[in-house]
């Protein structure tokens, strides 16, 4: 080696070579990261929509002193009560209807199912391949509808999205009702078909814009849900049934909070009402609820599961239902089906809840008294000290607060159990008067939380 000093093995001349093309790729950089003057100023993430909504509510719960009431952590099985941060609730927030998540032969099937195909199939079934608790479950779910087959698929919202969102297109119509839930709306707006709403549950609304529109597009299709999830109330199914028949439209139903509810047997709206299932096009459903598990499902006719397993992206496309997941569910269905006087409690239990909260002055809005109870408190501000009154006396029960309804129909959200008690139920309502009492006496610092909301405006 000669007596030159070389760093890193580079002579002088190749190391100043090298300094000058680092410096003019790093000014090149710097450059490239000057904003051009016409480029419109980067979108900030506080800006997005929805984020003022966020802080009004956080804002809110500080200066009213209310704990969040949001992305709770539950330390067991959420059923008629739950562990929150090491203390017992009386729980009135999951849709945990008929007491079947935790029930052991549906934690057994779940974990036979995971001894014998692992927790994951990987990839779609159609090309990985099926499980037979894959059919088994379709099977039994189609039994159940009295339909020729059933397609399940890994997400309730994301079955709405990808079969309303492939099914129709440009030149269709589709009506849906105005309560309808969010991942209805996605598939109509994805779809790209003409989407219009009519007023809750009205039928005849429905049928007026059919005649109205129905003419001017391909296919229509009209999407009701067979128990509303704000209000707990039901449609009158054979009305949307014969609208949609004279108007050469499909029907859709959303059973996510019907299944396991409503009917003698909990088989959802076509027993209630005691028509023949096979009068509605498609039977759209999730497994999250009554069924302890996670997924969603289309039960119909045997073309059209046909063409939405070899077409809809959301099955096409994505992974095959976890085997343990897809096994919860099949033996919650079995148990449905064994147990039917597990319907028969819950609804006792919302219909004693329902008449006695009524009876104490509270407004529990249209709810038929199946499993869902709301109590409509008529301000964002009521509802979030209400909530946060009953957490403090041990009672877990979820504020909807505006934006997700309207201001004034602000509630409190009680979902009902067939394992909640007489007196469980006794005790919520008499905490939830104490409560409602209680806090009409204080008075929030409403000028405190004017002057925050205002500061945030100029945030
Ligand atoms: N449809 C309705 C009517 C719902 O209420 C929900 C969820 N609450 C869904 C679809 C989506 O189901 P999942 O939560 O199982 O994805």
């Amino acid at each position: 080696m000669s007596g030159e000093r070389r760093s890193f093995g580079l002579s002088p001349e190749a190391k100043t070579a090298l300094l000058e093309r680092l410096a003019r790729r790093r000014g090149a950089t710097t450059a490239a990261r000057q904003p051009n003057p016409a480029t419109p100023a980067p979108v900030r993430i506080g800006d997005l929509d929805g984020q003022d909504e966020i802080r009004v509510i956080r804002s809110a719960g500080e200066v009213l002193g209310i704990a969040n009431p949001f992305f709770r952590t539950h330390d067991s099985i959420a059923g008629p009560r739950t562990v929150i941060s090491g203390r017992s609730y009386l729980n009135f927030s999951s849709y945990n209807y008929l007491g079947l998540n935790g029930h052991p032969r549906v934690a057994e099937a779940a974990k036979a199912a995971i001894d014998r195909y692992g927790t994951s199939v990987s990839a779609s079934r159609l090309v990985s391949g099926e499980r037979g608790v894959h059919r088994d479950l379709e099977r039994g779910l189609a039994e159940l509808y009295g339909a020729e087959d059933c397609i399940a698929l890994v997400s309730g919202h994301a079955t709405n999205v990808t079969v309303i969102g492939h099914l129709m297109q440009a030149k269709d119509l589709i009506l849906h009702d105005a309560l309808a839930h969010n991942s209805i709306l996605q598939g109509a707006v994805l779809s790209g078909a003409r989407r219009a709403s009519f007023a809750h549950n009205d039928a005849a609304a429905a049928e007026r814009l059919l005649a109205q529109h129905r003419a001017q597009h391909r296919r229509a299709l009209v999407v009701i849900e067979g128990h509303y999830s704000m209000d707990g109330d039901v449609p009158d199914l054979p009305a949307f049934i014969a609208l949609a028949r004279r108007h050469g439209a499909w029907l859709m139903v959303d059973e996510a909070h019907a299944l396991g509810v409503l009917g003698r047997r909990g088989f959802g709206l076509a027993e209630h009402f005691a028509v023949d299932p096979g009068e509605v096009d498609l039977w759209m459903g999730t497994l999250s609820k009554t069924l302890a598990a996670c997924g969603g499902y289309i039960a119909s006719r045997r073309e059209m599961v046909e063409y939405l397993k070899f077409t809809a992206p959301g099955f096409l496309y994505s992974v095959g239902m976890s085997p343990p997941v897809a096994a919860a569910a099949l033996a919650a269905l079995g148990l449905l089906r064994e147990e039917p006087e597990r319907v028969r409690r819950l609804n006792a239990n919302a219909r004693l809840f329902r008449d006695l909260a009524k009876a104490a002055g509270l407004d529990t809005g249209n709810s038929a008294g199946h499993g869902i109870v709301p109590i409509v408190t008529g301000s964002s501000i009521a509802a979030a000290r209400l909530a946060d009154a009953l957490f403090q006396e041990g009672i877990n029960v979820q504020p909807i607060l505006y934006p997700a309804v309207p201001e004034r129909s602000a509630r409190l959200r009680f979902f009902l159990c067939s394992e909640h008690g007489e007196s469980d139920i006794r005790a919520a309502v008499a905490g939830l008067a104490r409560a409602q009492a209680r806090i009409a006496a204080e008075k929030p610092d409403l000028r405190a939380l004017a002057a925050r909301l205002g500061a945030l405006g100029g945030e």
